[in-house]
């Protein structure tokens, strides 16, 4: 007789084991509330006060683990995901997993690089250029898109050095600050996408204690996301400047109005702000007759 599957009934979510998404990623699951205990061998973090653990692989595994339903979840960059979903596209498989959240981090683009000597008249300078990436699929989406022919060089890795290394004559990589390719004497020409991480979920149904987990995280993620841009805003102000100062109160819904004891005219407002408030938004509020004014971080919040 096999061995329970002491697995049962708990999610398996995907997240990179060790590069750039490792720990913000781990940091949206602590956010939302799990507890995890990472096994001996550091592939497994075991959820301690949910029914969730956490596998982790390379990040270009994770679209397969979640397609394959061998993982309920999976958190990777779109560039990896669309990459994924072009490939099977253009095997004749039906691509089946889908993406349930945009996410806040892993921001990066997929761009085309030129060596910096290099002519640029737009797209149609690459007509006939050979091209290295380590993203075919998308790069021949964007290029049939543009009506333009070019080769493109399917790299593994190191995709930079190959216009130096006289292996191609532009590149097709992930940027975000730049300075990769400033480093190799490239220059940014066009962006092919956009990316930032996102949460994938497998195609098969999910039992349904394991779908009242989903909706519970997506809830908290929700949660999370909406509260690191969030700020809690108390301020007092004559009654008559109110409607000046809601105008300027940065994202927020209705306000909360206290009558303050011994004056009449004036009252305290507290409101949440779901943008960032900035100085010169407190500087208006003040000109426009606000005093005591108070910012907060918002630790948690649901609506
Ligand atoms: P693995 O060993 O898991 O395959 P990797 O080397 O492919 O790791 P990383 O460089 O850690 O991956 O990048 C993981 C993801 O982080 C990328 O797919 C992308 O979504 C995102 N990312 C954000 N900024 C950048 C950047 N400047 N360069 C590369 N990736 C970035
Ligand atoms: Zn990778």
């Amino acid at each position: 007789m096999s061995a329970p599957d002491r697995g049962a009934g708990r999610l398996k979510l995907a997240v990179q084991k060790s590069g750039r998404l490792t720990e913000h990623s781990t940091d949206l699951l602590v956010r939302c509330g799990l507890k995890f205990s990472r096994g001996k061998d550091q592939l497994v973090g075991y959820g301690e006060n949910m029914p969730l653990d956490l596998l982790f692989v390379r990040d270009d595994d994770i679209p397969d683990l979640v397609e394959e339903d061998v993982c309920d979840l999976g958190l990777v960059g779109l560039n990896v995901v669309e990459e994924k979903r072009l490939e099977l596209a253009a095997r004749g498989h039906e691509v089946r997993f889908s993406v349930l959240r945009s996410l806040d981090f892993g921001r990066c683009r997929l761009a085309i690089a030129v060596p910096d000597d290099a002519p640029w008249q737009g797209v149609a300078s690459l007509a006939g250029k050979r091209i290295a990436t380590t993203y075919p699929y998308t790069l021949a989406r964007y290029l049939e898109q543009n009506g333009i022919r070019a080769d493109i060089v399917t790299l593994s890795g190191a995709v930079e050095i190959a216009p130096r290394l006289g292996r191609a004559d532009a590149v097709c990589d992930l940027v975000s600050t730049g300075s990769t390719l400033v480093a190799n004497r490239l220059r940014e020409v066009t962006t092919v996408l956009e990316s930032h991480a996102v949460l994938v979920r497998t195609p098969v149904a999910l039992a349904p204690e394991k779908s009242e987990w989903v909706e519970r995280l997506l809830m908290r993620i929700d949660g999370v996301q909406q509260v690191r841009e969030s700020k809690y805003i108390m301020l007092h102000a004559p009654r008559s400047a109110l409607p000046a100062i809601r105008k300027l109160l940065p994202g927020s819904e209705s306000p909360t109005i206290i009558p303050l004891e011994g004056h009449p005219d004036r009252v305290a407002v507290h409101a949440v702000c779901r943008e960032n408030v900035f100085w010169e938004t407190l500087e208006k509020l003040k000109a426009a007759g606000a005093s005591a004014l108070l910012v907060l971080p918002v630790e948690k919040m649901l609506a």
